[in-house]
Parts: structure tokens; C-alpha cells; sequence
């Protein structure tokens, strides 16, 4: 029988109350299809670790992830330690150290789920976003001069390099050529920006002749807002820089419902790594510990998972199990407007997979 390594970092807040419950989700999963096991490692890594031992985790913690099948991730932050530190201790050491360069962020509005367009039919939302997740305005590049003093200057550097644009619009298009629409849209800023996004541009004419029967068009970051609210049907595949894509796909949830309820995968198409999943939510400071997290944005990144382990029917009756239970507002948390709690949540999607 097939058994798949997994590594569990459930991090900070409400990542350790939403992972272990996706863990559960998939061991039941994995006992109803019976062609294959998890072997679940967990480790402590974040707010906590860094309070005993001064970084957010092991200098050498890649290592005992390197011969995972995948990672499920739950969140960084803690409310006493600053967030740059948080966030690049842990989860961008993980996503930069194994080269996820493609972050793939699927959006559609679940069904019993109220999303705040209101002229938007549920067909006309079903986007997947791809943001480049290893360079550009997070290439960490960048300093402080003169800190405190009154001629202080401070830089970020935004860094395109030509492998890291190609590889991952070259993913884009063929994501977009795998699904039913064929069409994926650019997002670009090469009004303003007048080199890297230029060359972003260029790099995106040349990639796409590489798939002649896949349509494209392409859109500035600031008007790709404003199409995304109002003309959802028109867009299918999207591809953005990692800044861009970061705050696209924060609109992109808030627009399907809630942000508790939506998926991410860090992804290392080559697979010479192993990929990253998680909710895209964060540690929601003011509902940790209190058993109210909505536990739907793991479950959707289970399935994620399960897909890139070739799992595709597990998967699909994952994905059929969390409709099921998002349909009935009894099971809804209080993002969604309901009382459930995640247990509740957790409970009947592994009763909804034993019913299949
Ligand atoms: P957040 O996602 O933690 O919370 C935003 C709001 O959404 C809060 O009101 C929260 O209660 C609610 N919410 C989020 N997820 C929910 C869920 N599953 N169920 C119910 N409600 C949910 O964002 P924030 O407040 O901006 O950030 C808090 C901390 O998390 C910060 O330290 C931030 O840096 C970190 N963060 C980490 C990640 C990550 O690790 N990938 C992502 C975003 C934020
Ligand atoms: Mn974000």
C-alpha cells in the first residue's frame, strides 16, 4: 500500500486548532479509500519554538522535511513577536529553501456560501490565481541606512529575473491549457514599472506561442480589481508578480465568501521538493484557542494536496464532502455568519466521507 509522508507545522493561533483537524480529515480519508496511508509528522515550529530557541525553527528543520511527500502548513504569527520575523523564520524559509515558486490559489464560491457580488452567479466565479511565490517585491532585497537618524533611507527591491518570470508564467499557461476556459490573463504594471514589468511582458508574448490554443489577454494590477468585482465571468487562469498576487488573492477570497474558507499550494512544479499547502488565512489572533476557526480553507488545501499526489479521486470525494457540509448553514462558523465550531465542521466532513 502506498503510504505518503506528510510533515505537519501547525504554527501559530488558530493553525494549530485548523491543522490537526485536516489531519483527521485525512486519515479518515485515507481509511474509507483503502489504496493508500498517511504517516504524519508534526512539528512545533513558530511563536513558541522562537520563544525557547530564538528563531522560528531548527537552522537544520529543512532537512527533516526534505523526503516528505508534502507539507501541510496552518499559519505564522504571533501577537508578540513582529511579523517579518514570524513570516520569514518559517514559512517563506520553507517556501524559498525548496524553491515553491508557483503559489496556486483556487477560488470559487462554495455552495450555502453568501459572497457579497451581488450580481455574481456562482458560474461566473471560478478563477485560479498562480502568483510568482520566489522573487519580485519579496525577493528580500533591501536594506536600512543611518536607522533612526534623520537622513535614514530604506529600500525593498523589486528582483525579476528571466528564469523566475519565464518558469512561472510558463506554469500559468499551462494550467490555463488544462482547463475547460483555455484562457488566462496577465497581470502586469509595465505602465508604471518601466523595466521588470516590461520584461514580464515581453516574457509572456514569447511563453505564449508555446500554446497557440490557449487565449490570453492581459491587465494592469489596478484595473484587475476592478474587473474582478465587476466582470468575474471574464476571467479564468491568472497569473501576477508575488505583491500583486498576494493582495489579488486576498480580494479573490473576500469575493467567494470568507477568507477561512479558501486554499493555497506551494508549489515546486520540478518536484524536486516537497510542496507546501495551507489555508491562506493567517493566525486570526482574536478567535485562537476558542475552537471557532473554520476549518474549510485546510480541508480545500487537503484536497489540493491529494491532487498533487496523484490522489484525483480522494480528492474528489474530499472536495464532494466539503460542499456537502458548506451547503448547510447549520455548519456554518462565524466568518460565514453561523455558530458551528470546528469540531462540528471537522465531524461532519468525516461523516460526509464515510457516507460517500
Ligand atoms: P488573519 O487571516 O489571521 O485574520 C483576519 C480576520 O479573518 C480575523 O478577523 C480572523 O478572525 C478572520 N479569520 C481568518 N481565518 C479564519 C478562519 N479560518 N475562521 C474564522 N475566521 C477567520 O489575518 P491578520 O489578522 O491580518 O493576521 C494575523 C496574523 O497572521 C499576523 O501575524 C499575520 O502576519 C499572520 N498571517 C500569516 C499568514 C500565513 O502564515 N500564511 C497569512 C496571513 C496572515
Ligand atoms: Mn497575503
Amino acid at each position: 500500500m502506498k503510504v505518503y509522508k506528510i510533515a505537519c507545522i501547525p504554527g501559530d493561533g488558530i493553525g494549530q486548532e485548523v491543522v490537526p483537524a485536516g489531519e483527521e480529515v485525512l486519515r479518515v480519508l485515507a481509511e474509507v479509500q483503502g489504496s493508500f496511508k498517511f504517516d504524519f509528522e508534526t512539528f512545533m515550529w513558530g511563536g513558541d519554538w522562537y520563544r525557547k530557541h530564538g528563531e522560528m525553527m531548527p537552522a537544520d528543520g529543512l532537512s527533516h522535511l526534505r523526503d516528505k511527500d508534502a507539507i501541510l502548513f496552518g499559519s505564522a504569527g504571533d501577537p508578540h513577536i513582529p511579523d517579518h520575523i514570524t513570516l520569514w523564520g518559517l514559512r517563506l524559509k520553507i517556501c524559498q529553501g525548496f524553491d515553491q515558486y508557483a503559489n496556486v490559489r483556487p477560488t470559487r464560491i462554495l455552495p450555502g456560501i453568501d459572497a457579497p457580488l451581488k450580481r455574481c452567479k456562482v458560474e461566473d466565479l471560478d478563477w485560479v490565481i498562480v502568483r510568482e511565490n520566489s522573487e519580485g517585491e519579496y525577493a528580500g532585497v533591501g536594506g536600512r541606512v543611518h536607522q533612526g537618524h534623520p537622513i535614514e533611507i530604506a529600500t525593498d527591491v523589486s528582483v525579476l529575473t528571466r528564469v523566475g518570470v519565464e518558469r512561472v508564467i510558463r506554469y500559468a499557461f499551462k494550467l490555463a491549457q488544462s482547463r475547460p476556459k483555455k484562457h488566462l490573463t496577465v497581470v502586469t504594471k509595465s505602465n508604471a514599472q518601466r523595466h521588470a514589468m516590461v520584461m514580464w511582458d515581453e516574457i509572456a508574448l514569447q511563453v505564449s506561442k508555446e500554446f497557440p490554443d490557449v487565449k490570453w489577454d492581459k491587465e494592469l494590477v489596478d484595473a484587475m480589481t476592478a474587473r474582478m468585482v465587476n466582470r468575474p465571468a471574464t476571467l479564468d487562469t491568472v497569473v501576477a508578480t508575488n505583491l500583486h498576487g498576494d493582495i489579488l488573492t486576498d480580494l479573490a477570497a473576500a469575493l467567494a465568501g470568507s477568507l477561512g474558507i479558501a486554499p493555497t499550494g506551494n508549489i515546486d512544479p520540478e518536484r524536486r521538493y516537497p510542496s507546501m499547502f495551507e489555508p491562506i488565512h493567517g493566525s486570526a489572533f482574536d478567535i485562537m484557542g476558542k475552537g471557532l476557526a473554520n476549518p474549510i480553507g485546510t480541508f480545500w488545501s487537503c484536497v489540493m494536496m491529494l491532487e498533487h499526489l496523484g490522489e484525483a479521486k480522494a480528492a474528489a470525494v474530499l472536495m464532494k464532502a466539503i460542499e456537502k457540509v458548506t451547503a448547510n448553514k447549520a455548519l456554518h462558523t462565524g466568518d460565514l455568519g453561523g455558530t458551528a465550531m470546528t469540531k462540528d465542521v471537522t465531524r461532519a466532513v468525516c461523516e460526509m466521507i464515510k457516507t460517500k
